[in-house]
């Protein structure tokens, strides 16, 4: 069933991504700016805000050399300014401690300023293409609705991390393709109020799209 999961998820990535900047570069820098504004905010914001910021720190020594108020200013409108904080310490710090070059594994990853195990996850993934997972609210609600349907489970996050992790392909690329997909979906298909289960292409293998499907 895992392998029916990835190989469905990955079919119908290939015909429904949307194209957004982040996913047209392996920048580890540009990687972290976009991750850091989506923790709390709309895509088609970020997507206004994102090139702007970029503009105006074009990479990670520029951005840790700002001043504090230059990095709240390129952030205004976006809210959340502890982000903005905690983006411009972590390029202090890697700046200072890693010769200005993102570390590629989670371990490390979760140790900087502002990244907790979904953000390190994600730069792993998504900038360096390491096969570990990227757990948000939208792939967990994803794995927790196709894999433990009962409505008296409600599986801690230790378990939706580990059976992510077993669904996320070897090979790189295919696991940059399966967390952005997975990710996706739960943006786009098995969204939180109401899942779109007759669009999905995992029903046939949900047992919470199965369970919907068999009501008349
Ligand atoms: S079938 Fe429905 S509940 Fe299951 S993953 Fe798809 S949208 Fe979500």
């Amino acid at each position: 069933m895992r392998t029916a999961f990835t190989r469905k998820l990955l079919a119908w990535w290939a015909r429904a991504a949307r194209d957004l900047p982040w996913r047209r570069t392996r920048d580890p820098y540009r990687v972290l700016v976009s991750e850091f504004m989506l923790q709390q905010t709309q895509v088609a914001r970020v997507a206004e805000y994102y090139p702007r910021f970029l503009e105006r720190f074009p990479d990670l020594e520029t951005l840790a050399r700002a001043r504090p108020r230059a990095v709240r200013e390129a952030w205004d409108g976006l809210g959340y300014y502890a982000r903005a904080s905690n983006l411009h310490a972590l390029a202090r710090v890697v700046s200072r401690d890693h010769d200005g070059k993102l570390p590629d594994v989670p371990e490390e990853l979760v140790k900087l300023p502002g990244v907790g195990p979904y953000t390190a996850g994600a730069v792993a993934t998504f900038a360096y293409e390491k096969p570990v997972p990227a757990v948000d609210t939208n792939v967990a609600r994803v794995v927790r609705r196709v894999f433990f349907a009962s409505r008296i489970s409600h599986p801690a996050s230790r378990q939706i991390w580990d059976l992510t992790r077993t669904l996320v392909p070897k090979n790189g690329k295919r696991a940059w393709k399966f967390n952005q997909a997975i990710m996706e979906l739960g943006a786009l298909i098995c969204v939180a109020r109401k899942p779109r289960c007759e669009q999905c292409p995992l029903r046939p293998d949900c047992k919470t799209g199965r369970r919907s499907a068999a009501r008349p």
